[in-house]
């Protein structure tokens, strides 16, 4: 079954072929000559998801799977959650996004005071169907970044269990784990069975 990926982010492409194997493959964006940005208008990372599933399903007319991600860090009451890639303004900017971050956390001390998760939610609409599946990674937030690997807010996230940032981990460490994994996971089983 063809399943196109409605994302333009690279790493997020890179990430799911990683988890996924040669069990599914799916089509990017570039494939089908879609070249332009999909907004993400929501307040909610389902919400944004779904969207960006159903604006390439109603122009192509194919089975579409789209993501979504966010980082809720709880002392800051679920931020940046569905603002994550623009917390600290436009444009996007990674290294900007962590250094507010540390700077709204230098007051909490305890690492049990800095929880954090990471939540993904893919989105998949098929002829028949629309589905979500839902991937929550636990973990906290370091004082400093730690390793450069990974995207975004790797370098800074340690996983619930884990000694490490998320940014210390292979590609292949974070993609057996990671709150990507966890929401694909759902996916293949699904896919698997129908
Ligand atoms: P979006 O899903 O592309 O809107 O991503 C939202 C923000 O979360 C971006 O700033 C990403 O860099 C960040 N992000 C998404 N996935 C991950 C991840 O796996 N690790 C770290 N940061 C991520």
């Amino acid at each position: 079954m063809k399943i196109v990926f409605a994302t333009s982010n690279p790493n997020k492409v890179k990430e799911v072929n990683g988890i996924v194997g040669n069990q599914f493959n799916f089509i990017s964006l570039k494939e089908i000559e879609h070249f332009t940005e999909i907004p993400e208008p929501f307040e909610t990372i389902e919400e944004n998801s779904l969207h960006k599933a159903k604006i390439i399903h109603e122009l192509y007319k194919v089975n579409v799977m789209a993501e979504d991600t966010g980082l809720e860090v709880e002392a800051l009451n679920g931020a940046p959650g569905v603002r994550s890639a623009r917390f600290a303004g436009e444009p996007p900017n990674h290294d900007k996004n962590i250094d507010l971050l540390l700077e709204k956390l230098i007051q909490i001390e305890k690492p049990e005071n800095r929880k954090a998760r990471f939540k993904t939610v893919v989105s998949l609409i098929l002829k028949d169907k629309t589905l979500q599946f839902t991937g929550l990674l636990e973990g906290h937030i370091l004082f400093q970044r730690s390793g450069s690997k990974g995207f975004g807010y790797d370098p800074v996230f340690q996983p619930k269990g884990y000694q490490t940032s998320m940014g210390e981990m292979s590609s292949e460490q974070k993609n057996m784990m990671s709150h990507r994994y966890l929401a694909i996971k759902q996916l293949m089983d699904f896919l698997n069975n129908y």
